[in-house]
């Protein structure tokens, strides 16, 4: 499984894709860092990879 990630412009920190696709929106976990990350903020061809196998990442 290609798991695609994607770094906080604002403080570096790397997020993985698969973890947007689940929650849609996180708050960043980097320290002091309180930007929103979006699904949509994924390159789209990220987005489409997700969403071309969304089964192989759903977490429960
Ligand atoms: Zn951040």
């Amino acid at each position: 499984m290609r798991i695609e990630t994607y770094t906080c412009p604002d403080c570096g920190t790397v997020i993985a894709g698969n973890v947007l696709l689940v929650e849609r929106a996180i708050t960043c976990p980097g320290l002091d860092c309180d930007r929103v990350h979006e699904f949509a903020d994924l390159p789209e061809d990220t987005q489409g990879h997700y969403e071309e196998n969304r089964d192989a990442y759903q977490m429960d």
